[in-house]
């Protein structure tokens, strides 16, 4: 099982906890304009992607030894993107996506 590295654990309070359940009020994923694509090949479980994005949009699976992006409260921010420390994160436009989001026409 992977164990969250020590330097990547977050104290509570420094981050928003992921919505538990729905919370039509915080879904941000009609927002976004680019999502972030992950290559699992480079991804090394940094951990960066988790601790960096604002909407706390990716968690570990430690079943899986990997992590999972959580596209409803994605807002594209690309915050991941940028603090992603092997280039496994790439941003790619969201509308190229058969799910993309349609922003009006479809909210979600
Ligand atoms: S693009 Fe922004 S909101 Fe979406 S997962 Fe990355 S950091 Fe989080
Ligand atoms: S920041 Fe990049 S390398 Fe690190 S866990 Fe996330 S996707 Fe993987």
């Amino acid at each position: 099982m992977f164990i969250i590295p020590k330097e990547k654990e977050v104290p509570l309070g420094c981050v928003t906890p992921a919505p538990i359940g729905e919370q039509p009020m915080m879904i941000t994923g009609n927002w976004r304009e680019y999502r972030p694509v992950i290559d699992r090949e480079k991804c090394d479980l940094c951990l960066n992607c988790m601790v960096f994005c604002p909407d706390a949009c990716w968690h570990l699976d430690e079943a899986e030894e990997a992590v999972v992006w959580n596209a409803k409260y994605c807002k594209g921010c690309s915050i991941c993107v940028n603090e992603c420390s092997t280039d496994a994160l790439s941003k790619a436009y969201e509308l190229d996506f058969e799910d993309g989001v349609v922003r009006l026409e479809k909210p979600f």
